[in-house]
């Protein structure tokens, strides 16, 4: 029993890499499986009938917690999801509170932390929970805009190196004026590969930045063999901001063209889709993710963190909070009736619930996003 649990943990942290990079043997392996394993369930789709039960229950448990400590940030998006919390500093986490946080999270077999908002790289105490989460043997992704990773930062982090990986976003909007965030973000990026630091590169698509995306191709990948993951703009639910920023799905298709070439090009594979298949749902918040608000708040999503909560760690801990996040799996993945007749409902599932959430402020409806029974994963 305590092997076959080692084999699901290990097939827990496989499945949290969204890709795979290698050009040897192994690469091949996976590449060949995950094929052959997509068309397989393509065609036999009532085998996940059996099969996402099974994998829901050995690997159905919160596989990973997004802390959001901080409470800056140095750029002000104007679609930024944490734009709807009223933040009070008296309320933050004390880091004596993350240490008993993370020692709970690891008995909940939690694989990895990942750190997000707002910039973890202002937040004060990041080197206190590094320490703490290296002592929990707990593998780390930090979040970052970029802007603040200067040699400073640099120093402070290389002891980390080995613990911590980055998914670094360059903010793409001024590419074209010289004085972009960009280039500084990109510098800094630069500084950190250079020391080895593990880093996947992503870009936020909208229609703003839509125009500029070959010349962020030319700098990224061309010139400096960074290949980016594009994701696309989430409606805010701000109409004005949503009209400026949303990117239609024949733009968005057009960019994943790009990408699925690139990655071919390069041999990367994104397993994210077998992941979606495995667990029946296309993305794994509402379903083995936790997101920790600065206040100790727990919410399935960081894109409704002020709207759905789900525990308060300040006056609850995280056994209970996860027994009842459990309860609310269901409920949050209803299978709305525009998707029952759908051949792809078996893994997309009606799409990301925030969308639906965010703009119909209900979980029954279809994302906003599909078009034409396209599941609209949004990476
Ligand atoms: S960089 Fe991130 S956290 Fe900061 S304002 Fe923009 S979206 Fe929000
Ligand atoms: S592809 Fe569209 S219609 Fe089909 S399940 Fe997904 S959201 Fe529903």
């Amino acid at each position: 029993m305590r092997f076959f649990k080692y084999i699901t943990n290990f097939i827990a942290v496989f499945l949290n890499h969204q890709t795979i990079r290698n050009k040897n043997f192994i690469y091949y392996l996976f590449y060949y499986f995950s094929e052959g394993f997509l068309i397989f369930f393509h065609k036999f789709s009532f085998l996940l009938k059996f099969l996402q039960p099974a994998g829901r229950k050995y690997i159905g448990w919160p596989k990973l917690a997004l802390l959001h400590p901080g409470i800056y940030c140095n750029r002000n998006c104007l679609y930024c999801y944490e734009n709807s919390i009223e933040f009070n500093i008296e309320e933050q986490l004390s880091i004596d509170k993350y240490k008993i946080i993370i020692k709970n999270l690891k008995k909940l077999k939690v694989t990895q932390i990942q750190i997000l908002g707002r910039e973890p790289l202002l937040y004060d105490k990041l080197t206190k929970m590094l320490d703490i989460l290296k002592k929990n043997n707990l593998d780390t992704v930090i979040y970052t805009n970029g802007l603040n990773a200067d040699i400073n930062m640099l120093k402070k982090l290389l002891p980390y190196k080995n613990k911590i990986s980055f998914a670094w976003s360059l903010e793409s909007e001024k590419v074209k004026n010289g004085k972009s965030n960009l280039k500084l973000s990109l510098a800094n990026l630069l500084l950190f590969k250079k020391h080895n630091f593990d880093i996947k590169l992503f870009i936020t698509a909208t229609n703003v930045n839509y125009k500029f995306i070959p010349d962020l191709l030319k700098i990224t990948y061309l010139k400096h063999n960074l290949i980016p993951v594009f994701t696309r703009y989430i409606p805010c639910g701000n109409k004005t901001i949503d009209s400026k920023f949303n990117l239609s799905s024949k733009q968005w298709y057009k960019i994943l063209k790009v990408q699925k070439k690139i990655q071919k090009k390069e041999k990367i594979i994104n397993i994210g889709k077998i992941s979606a298949y495995i667990r029946g749902y296309g993305c794994s918040d509402y379903f083995d993710s936790i997101h920790i608000s600065y206040n100790g708040k727990v919410s399935p999503c960081d894109y409704v963190m002020s709207k759905i909560i789900v525990g308060d760690l300040k006056t609850d801990n995280i056994f209970n909070i996860w027994e009842k996040y459990k309860k609310n799996i269901k409920k949050w993945n209803y299978l709305p009736d525009e998707c029952k007749q759908c051949k792809e409902n078996f893994y997309c599932h009606g799409g990301r619930k925030s969308h639906s959430y965010i703009l119909f402020n209900t979980f029954y409806k279809i994302d906003p996003l599909c078009q034409n029974n396209k599941c609209p994963l949004s990476y």
